[in-house]
């Protein structure tokens, strides 16, 4: 082959970085880094759905791109066990079989979310130190503190450069596990020169410093050493380091530990399993023997930090947990911050265990939680150290990425120098040199309902959030031989308060029924005519009274 006949890509070898999830949002976090004829990508995960999405379950990365190129990927590397980042793993594979590289208890997390599902996977276990190939790229797995442990940040050898990707993380100089970042690591990375560093936003706008996990466990002895109180406390189910502390203060206050929820019971088998969490002998008590234990002998360590409506803390907040009714005298501490968006939620089930007469302890009222992400002059720190020639902010929302933004440019960065984009946008970086391209590829977010992946589209969702706002009423009848057997009867979801409006609904059912007699009076006995006919009556009777328009459904049926 002639040096001109010889493909122009190969000269131009660019590295694409692709953002699939994670900008603009905080969840789904998914980037894919692209070199010739080799994929590698970094996390895969899920987000919760908003409050438009009625119905959804989750919301994972539009997959399209890694399908096409599925001959390219050599390998996914996890940052931590966070759902945000290992949610979405078993779609995935679902599409692809793709090699799966963690630490060890990441993996764990792993590989029980893909027994649920049923899917196999080829995982690989990586320690902090190790490095990997994956085609061209060069990974070094580094160790961060985060609120969940095991977690690492990645240092990614490109032929055009490094590529720093913290994962999630804050600087902890005092972390539970005794194993603070290793920012002397980080330093020489910096002496040997960063192309791009993509670095953790989430608390970009936050001053000064995150504190220590330390400070939690301060604030709990507190709690634990001053009070006879049954302890109920909610956390994040992944937080190992978290609940390892709450179970070691148990046990130096002389109680029992007993763990409600499932995804606790899970955490706590696996992190016990791969030894992350030590559970001194006699500590742990299944919840159906907690009645014989008292109050100030024991602690529950349950799910439900957010007020999610499935959830343990919910369900005892609501007088719908088989083994805990919560009574005066119980303590329940929520050892959490809610996650924007979640406010409401876990401010309903404050206000429940209130209620019930239950002294409830929140971070505004102490430090019972700290964050697992980097404030203001934490993420100073990184860009000083690692001092890369470009940066691109993730894991955040719009105003955490400019708030990190800000914070590169303070430092004396070039504005131009930062690459700020969204999800599904392709940033080329040669040496030296990085552009945002003109192409992007698909990106948006893809619903899961129940089996359903990606099946609901925008049309149903307008369907359900109409249903939400306008109602429904049922409206059934049976027929037989051109006679009414039974009905008709209408029932109302969503539409008006039933106990109120019972004459309102006694009128429509009226009117209904006149209709009917009229049509089989006249000789009209087809039911799907019948059906529409007075649909439409009931539907100019219930507008004329109400100015509304709730979904009609006919259940009108030939026995
Ligand atoms: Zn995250
Ligand atoms: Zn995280």
């Amino acid at each position: 082959m002639t040096e001109s006949l010889r493909p122009k890509v190969y000269k131009s070898r660019k590295l694409r970085v692709i953002p699939l999830g994670g900008l603009h949002e905080i969840g789904k976090n998914m980037t894919v880094l692209e070199y010739g004829s080799d994929i590698m990508i970094v996390d895969c995960g899920m987000a919760f759905p908003d409050d438009e999405m009625l119905g959804i379950d989750v919301v994972i990365p539009d997959f399209t791109y890694l399908i096409e190129n599925s001959e390219k990927i050599r390998g996914v590397v996890i940052t931590h066990a966070h759902e945000d980042h290992i949610g979405a793993i078993p779609y995935l594979l679902q599409k692809l079989n793709v090699p799966i590289y963690s630490t060890r208890l990441t993996l764990g997390f792993i590989r029980n979310k893909l027994r649920e599902y049923e899917v196999d996977a080829d995982l690989h276990e990586i320690a902090p130190g190790d490095e990997i190939r994956l085609g061209v790229f060069k990974v070094e797995a580094i160790h961060t503190t985060h609120s969940v442990a095991d977690s690492l940040a990645l240092c990614i050898d490109t032929p055009v450069g490094k590529v720093f990707h913290t994962g999630d993380f804050k600087i902890d100089y005092t972390p539970v596990d005794g194993d603070p970042l290793d920012l002397s690591r980080l330093a020489a990375i910096g002496d040997e020169g960063v192309l791009l560093l993509m670095a953790d936003s989430t608390n970009a706008a936050r001053k000064g410093y995150t504190p220590s996990e330390q400070q939690v466990g301060i604030a709990l002895n507190n709690i634990f050493a001053s009070t006879k109180k049954r302890i109920i406390i909610a956390i994040f189910a992944s937080n190992v380091h978290r609940a390892q502390r709450i179970i070691d203060m148990a046990a130096a206050n002389g109680r029992k530990v007993a763990i409600s929820g499932r995804s606790m019971e899970n955490m706590v088998r696996i992190a016990e399993e791969l030894g992350y969490l030590e559970i001194p002998a006699g500590t742990l008590v299944e919840m159906n023997q907690i009645r014989n234990i008292p109050d100030d002998r024991l602690v529950i360590m349950t799910t439900g930090s957010q007020g999610e409506p499935m959830s343990a803390l919910t369900r005892m907040a609501n007088n719908m947990h088989r083994q805990v009714q919560i009574r005066p005298g119980d303590m329940v501490i929520l050892s959490s911050t809610a996650v924007p968006g979640n406010e409401k939620m876990v401010s309903n089930v404050v206000n429940s265990l209130m209620e019930k007469g239950a002294e409830v302890i929140y971070n505004d009222i102490a430090e019972t939680h700290v964050s697992g992400h980097a404030s203001s002059e934490e993420l100073k720190l990184i860009h000083t150290l690692l001092k890369p020639q470009y940066f691109m902010p993730v894991h955040g929302e719009m105003k955490h990425l400019i708030a990190h933004a800000e914070i590169a440019e303070s430092l004396g960065m070039d504005s131009r120098r930062i690459l700020f984009g969204t999800n599904g946008d392709v940033f080329e970086l040669i040496r030296g040199k990085a552009k945002k391209s003109k192409e992007t590829v698909p990106a948006g977010a893809v619903m899961v309902d129940g089996l359903g992946i990606g099946d609901v589209g925008s049309s149903v969702l307008n369907e359900r959030r109409y249903l939400s706002e306008a109602g429904l009423i049922v409206m059934a009848a049976c027929f037989e031989n051109g006679h009414l057997v039974s009905g008709p009867q209408l029932i109302s979801k969503g539409f008006v308060y039933v106990k109120e409006q019972k004459n309102f609904l006694e009128e429509a059912r009226e009117v209904v029924e006149e209709e009917l007699m009229y049509c089989l009076d006249s000789g009209r006995h087809d039911v799907n005519a019948m059906a529409d006919i007075c649909k439409g009556r009931l539907r100019n009777f219930i507008y004329e009274k109400t100015e509304r328009s709730p979904v009609i459904i006919p259940v009108f049926m030939e026995v």
